[in-house]
This record gives C-alpha cells, structure tokens and sequence, in this order.
C-alpha cells in the first residue's frame, strides 16, 4: 500500500511534467473508485485549464488548477505514472489527464480502493482533510504533542502511531521501521512512553519517512517510462518483511506476530 514516503515521490516525480501544463482532455474508464468519479464536472473544470501546482497532504495529492483542486488518493494498490499520449492504456488505468505537452498522466488502481475528487475551494476545509493531525516534519509534530495524545492511552503504540488523527501518513511498513529505530516495542500501551521516548520516536518517525523518500526519489526517471516500476518497490528495511533474519543492530533473528490485523515485525532485545 502507497505510505507517505510513496505518495511524496509520486508528487515529486509527477509534479514537474504537471506544472504550467495545459489539460487537453479527461479520459475515465471507470464510473466509481472508492467514491464516484466526478467526470462530467472535471471535463468542464478541467479541460483547458492549467495546473498550478501539485500538494500533498497526508496522503492525499492535491492538484492546484485553474478553478479549484482535483484531489487524488492511490488507496491500496494505485500509482499514477506520466506517459506519451499515445501510449495504449493498460489494464486498470481507470483515468487520464491529458496535457499540452503530448504527455497523459494515469491513474491505474488494480484494487479500487483510490479516490479522484473534486472541490472548489481550499481543500485544507474539505472533510477528508479538515481533520487530519499534523504532518510528520512539521515542527508541531513533535515530543508534546505526541506525549499529550498518548499519555492516556491503553492502545499499542504501534496502533497510535498508525492513527492519523495523531500523526499523518504512517502507515505499517515505517510504524514497524521508526519503533525499531526509536528501540521501542510496538504492542507497548501508549501510556507507558515517557516524554524523552516520545522525543525519540518522533525523531525516529521524521528520520525513516525522510531517508525513505530520498531512497524512493533516487528513480524518478521511472515515471516516465511505461514499464519502469516506481523507485519504492526497491526500499530496504529495517525490519519490515524480515522474519528471521538477523536484526541490524544486534544480530537477533527478527520477530513477526500479527497485531491488529498488520504483520508486526520487531527485534526482541533492541525494542523494550
Ligand atoms: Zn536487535
């Protein structure tokens, strides 16, 4: 599933072919993902207009046009990927923006679990993204508010930090990696992290999400080419997706259990 590191590479790698572009054509293959696709209000919204720039908040991407925000979520399994205009959809590319420059950006969601929307005012109102806790490399995403949403709190922190009213855009795979950065087990209640723990794993989360991007950044060549693959399906882990194989920082085979329906991976002796 596309985490917050993915979508960021994604608005990075499509931003540059999207910016000052104009929009030829909408093409929607698909009458509903997770919601309905608006496509009669975007082909008169869009069409002929111009993208100012592309967003993200949490893990929505929020196209600036002419005459309002498109606003794009992949869900589980979407990818949006710059082609030539002519090139043939595949399977699943379920919407195309085409632009002036003979470039189509697509949208290809296997699962349909995505979201394409539309809203004419300041996105930052609308409902899906009024409520959405701070960023993770805002400054006031940091140990207090972290220490002040969990304190009270008998879930895992694992589950806490997967909670977006309290972190945006942490989802398993950098859960799993920041608490074996930050030494700390993830079925532990929240109320038992003192505020030092918190400075750790808020500097754990910021660093992982961080250092994944750049790694996930490395090839955004691939965006524009049809059958390169996104840079993120090279990362290297930490934990995720290592049962049994030796911790990085002390050698102990790693742990796997299924917590809250997320495979959990973590280090017995290096994560109290
Ligand atoms: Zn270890």
């Amino acid at each position: 599933m596309p985490e917050l590191p993915e979508v960021e590479v994604t608005r990075r790698g499509i931003e540059e072919h999207l910016k000052n572009k104009t929009i030829t054509k909408i093409i929607s293959r698909q009458k509903t993902l997770r919601w309905p696709i608006p496509t009669t209000l975007l082909k008169k919204k869009l069409v002929g207009s111009k993208v100012h720039k592309i967003c993200r908040r949490g893990k929505y991407l929020l196209l600036k046009c002419e005459n309002g925000w498109l606003i794009v979520h992949l869900g589980m399994s979407g990818t949006l990927r710059i082609v030539p205009e002519k090139t043939r959809p595949e399977k699943h590319d379920h919407f195309e923006i085409w632009l002036n420059s003979k470039f189509t950006l697509k949208f290809n969601d296997p699962r349909r679990f995505g979201a394409i929307l539309w809203e004419s005012e300041d996105p930052k109102y609308h409902p899906l993204i009024k409520s959405i806790a701070p960023e993770p490399f805002c400054n006031s995403f940091n140990k207090n508010w972290l220490f002040d949403n969990i304190n009270k709190r008998n879930a895992s922190i694992k589950s806490l930090i997967m909670n977006s009213s309290i972190v945006a855009g942490v989802g398993n795979i950098y859960a799993n990696e920041s608490l074996h950065k930050a030494g700390i087990h993830p079925f532990l209640p929240g109320k038992m992290l003192s505020r030092d723990r918190c400075h750790m794993l808020v500097k754990a989360i910021k660093i992982t999400l961080k250092s994944a991007i750049k790694h996930g950044g490395s090839s955004l060549q691939d965006y524009v080419n049809i059958d390169g693959l996104p840079g993120y399906f090279q990362q290297k882990y930490l934990v995720y997706n290592r049962k049994g194989m030796p911790c990085k920082k002390c050698n102990r085979k790693i742990s796997k259990q299924i917590h809250l329906q997320r495979a959990t991976y973590f280090c017995e002796k290096c994560q109290i």
